[in-house]
Order: C-alpha cells, then structure tokens, then sequence
C-alpha cells in the first residue's frame, strides 16, 4: 500500500493568457479532482492543489485537451514566458505578447513522452530528435525564467528574471530591436552566503530578426557553462557573478555568430498592475480583479470563483493571469460592463477602489500547507499581518502610502520578497528574516534588516519604522527610499 500521494499542477500560460475554455476546464477540474480552489501564480500561470496521483492523467489530459499545458511550467528548463497583462492594442504591447509567445515556442522541447504519458500510453510523436534541437540530451542546469517587458511597464519585474527581453520603439510605433537583461534570479539558501538573491545586468540590443537567435544563444551558454555538479550554484546568475558580464557577452556573441548591440536608454520604470475597468483601444475594455494572494476560491459570502465561472461562462471572455496574481477579464464590450460589476458585487467580490494599498501590493507564495520546502506559514499568515499593518498604517496617516510587501515560507523566492520595500522571507516555524529598501517600482534588491523575526513582534517592529518614516521621512518620499537612505544601523537605532 502506498502514501496517498497528492500534487499540484501548474499550467504554462505565455504571457499569462487563459482562454475561456480553458478557464472553466480548470475551474471544473479543481471542483472535481483538486482542492476546489484555483491558484494565479507569480509567473502568470494556474495552479490546481491536491491532486491526486491516479487522476494526475486525467488531469492533465483535460488541460492539454483545452489547448492549455504544464509542459515545462517545472523542471529544468525554459519555464512560463512572462509578459505586461494589459490587453491593449497599442504597439509595444502587441509586440511584447507576440514575443512572448515566440519565445515559449522556440523554448517548448520538442518532445513527445509529454503526451505519451500523460495523454495516452500509445506512441504518439513518430519521428522525434534524438537530441532535444536546444536542451541537448540534458535540459539545462536549472531552471531558466524568461520576460518580455514594455519599456516603462514593469509589470513583469524584470530584473529579477534569467533573461529579460524588452523591445525598443521609435516614436511609440517602429521597432527598433530588444535591449537584453540577464542573471537575476532570487532563490537563496539560508545560512549558505555563496547563494544569494541577485539582480538582473544589462546585456545588450539586438535587432528585430537577431531576437529568437540571442535569446537561444543564452540558453545555450547557460546550458554549456551552468554548474551541473552543485544544484545551489546553478542558476545562470551564478554564472554570470563567476565569470563577469563581459565573459558572458562574448560567449553569448560566439554562439550568436555577431556582437551584440549597446544596451539603448530606457524611460524609468513604474509598477502597473491593471486593476479597475480599463479601454484596450479597440473599443472593448479590461477588468482588473484583485485576488488575495492569488487564491481563487468561494467562501462563505464571497463567491469569486463562482463569479469568474459565471461571467466567463456568460460574456465568453478570456482571461489573463497576472505577475501579481490577480486577474484581468478582457475583450469586454461596453454593454458588459454594468452587469458584470453587477455580478463580482453580489458575489462579495471588491472593486479596486475597496482595496487598501497595504493589500494591493502585497504577495503571498502557497508555502504550508501546499509546498514541501516551506519552513512556516505565508499565504494563511499574510492577510492577518496585513490586517495589523493597515490599521497601523491608519493610524499613523500613512495608510495611502503604496507599500510593496511580499512574503515567502522559505529563501526560495517564489513571490519576488527580495525586491519588495517590506519583504518576509520565512526562517523557522513562526518567524521571518525581514527585509526593508526595495521600491515599488521593482528595480532594486532590499537587505535584510533583521533575522528570525518572530510573528507576534512583526508589528511592533514595523511601528516604530513607520513612526520614524512618518516623523523624518523627506517630501514625497516612499518608505522603501526612506528605509534606503537611513540605513540599517540608523533604523535599529530607532526602533
Ligand atoms: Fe514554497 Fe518557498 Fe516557493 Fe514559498 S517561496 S512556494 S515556501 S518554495
């Protein structure tokens, strides 16, 4: 007799887009054979818990059946191509989308057991390689997390992902070519100083028909460099910190067969999260709903999984999976709009303008009691920190200030705690290494304030800064800049 085993299934969705039907095949799934919850997670893709063993066929036979996949959503390879969520038909977000998909294909293996074994045991892909035409016979060392950005639109915190492809336009319309990042990456190892969070680089520009060839020529170095003896020092950031940026540039313009371009200037960087009713350009509209933590979910008087199925079901939009887990109802006519508030209200579901800033830019990853690696809570733990941060935050007068925090049950990273201006990062059951000096806008890493910070003093802690912030910060300041500009030993000083 064997455990009863269960598993969480994540779909790979590029640029976070979720056809209808493809939707309410989760949507049923999750009733069916999972928790009867829906995840959104930080990399635009679904997540479905508590899936059985025996019905890990069916489900995922389903999804493929919808056209949706988990084809490298895990593993050791390129993982869901990431994108800006807004449906707008302005040019760089067109081109942002298209690239983004273009991507996912160039980087799918071209494999079939994926199908042979989930779908069907019968052989299905005559004919197949017996090399893998990119991953070669042994994927890559890691994990590998590509982007695409709109310049200015850091919806896809750009600099913390492997490889960063953000297009450059004249005059909003003429695409110039794509500037390149690499080697950020946030997973860390407690206690192990030679892992560590790291911030993506600024590689270089191509030209628009040079873009699929240098996006493989980094996977490839990647591939033929990345450490394969020490899983902790595999990630491409390490690479990069080993060997220098300007090793790497020569490397990835070897396998490119053509030097890189010089990185072009970009305008500054700006969080963007869509929620609220938004024109696409096309005469339809976007809805933006914020999801606590990602968790689609009925409960009580709040219903809004009921209310997605209902009004996917109804109007027949699509749906797009955002970097911060939240959703975007898209391809809405102007006549829709009124009863579809109409049902996200009956439902107990809240419009942007009910959401405090604390809530609406906080994340949470799964952690306990979904994910082996957690060492404490992070999703159940974050709503009622949350809760005793606003009314601190109230108090103070400071409760419309936009406050980035994240938390995460363990250095892993999943929901990007290293670049938010109040990160948590869990260390042992029921305490968290704080970090503080992240902004908003994503551009930077944080540091870590102070270790093993156990929950019932968070808030003690984070109220003495906040009073400090609220006495001595400069005009316009934001408490990121602020906790930056003191400085660790400054900020212990007053607490
Ligand atoms: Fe699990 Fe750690 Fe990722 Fe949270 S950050 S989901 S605890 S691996």
């Amino acid at each position: 007799l064997e455990p009863d085993y269960a598993f969480m299934v994540r779909t790979k969705n590029p640029g976070g887009y979720a056809p209808a039907a493809f939707y309410l095949a989760m949507d049923r799934l999750a009733d069916a054979l999972g928790s009867a919850t829906l995840r959104v997670t930080t990399r635009q893709g679904l997540q479905l818990h508590g899936i059985r063993k025996h019905d890990l066929r069916e489900a995922i036979a389903t999804i493929s059946a919808q056209l949706g996949s988990t084809l490298g959503a895990c593993g050791d390879i390129n993982r869901n191509v990431m994108a800006p969520p807004a449906p707008f038909t302005a040019r760089p977000y067109a081109v942002a989308r298209e690239a983004a998909v273009a991507i996912a294909d160039l980087l799918t293996p071209r494999t079939g057991a994926y199908f042979e074994v989930w779908q069907d045991e019968a052989l299905v892909h005559s004919g197949e390689p017996e090399v893998e035409p990119i991953y070669g016979k042994t994927y890559l060392p890691r994990k590998f997390k590509i982007a695409v950005a709109v310049e200015g639109d850091n919806s896809v915190d750009i600099y913390t992902q492997d490889l960063g492809v953000i297009p450059v336009f004249e005059d909003g319309e003429r695409l110039l070519g794509y500037n390149l990042t690499v080697g950020g990456g946030l997973g860390m190892t407690h206690a192990k100083p030679e892992t560590f969070a790291r911030q993506a680089d600024h590689l270089g520009f191509v030209p628009p028909e040079d873009m699929l060839e240098a996006v493989k020529a980094v996977v490839l170095v990647q591939r033929d460099y990345g450490d394969r003896y020490n899983r902790r020092h595999a990630r491409l950031k390490y690479l990069i910190h080993d060997r220098g940026l300007d090793w790497f540039r020569t490397q990835v313009e070897t396998y490119l067969g053509k030097p890189l371009q010089p990185w072009r200037a970009l305008a500054p960087w700006v969080f963007c999260d869509y929620l609220g009713w938004h024109p696409q350009g096309d005469g339809r509209y976007c809805l933006g709903i914020w999801i606590e933590n990602g968790r689609i979910k009925d409960a009580g008087d709040f219903q809004l999984k009921s209310a997605l199925r209902e009004i996917v079901e109804r109007f027949g939009v699509d749906l797009i999976l955002t970097p911060t887990q939240n959703v975007l109802l898209v391809d809405i006519a102007p006549e829709a709009r009124a009863p579809i508030d109409a049902i996200l209200q009956s439902a107990g579901v809240r419009p942007v303008q009910a959401i405090s800033n604390a809530e609406r830019y906080a994340m949470a990853c799964p952690a306990w009691p979904t994910c082996g690696l957690a060492l404490t809570e992070s999703e159940r733990a974050l709503p009622g920190i949350i809760a005793e941060i606003e009314a601190k935050l109230t108090e103070l007068d400071l409760a419309d200030e936009p406050i980035s925090i994240r938390m995460t049950g363990c250095p892993n990273g999943c929901a990007r705690p290293y670049m938010g201006e109040i990160g948590f990062v869990g260390s042992a059951p029921g305490a968290y290494n704080l970090y503080l000096g992240g902004n908003l806008a994503s551009t930077r890493l944080n540091w870590v304030f102070r270790e093993r910070v156990k929950r019932e003093d968070i808030l003690a802690v984070l109220g003495s800064l906040f009073s400090y912030f609220k006495r001595e910060r400069a005009p316009g300041e934001s408490f990121g800049d602020f906790c930056l500009r003191k400085g660790r030993a400054d900020l212990e000083a007053h607490l």
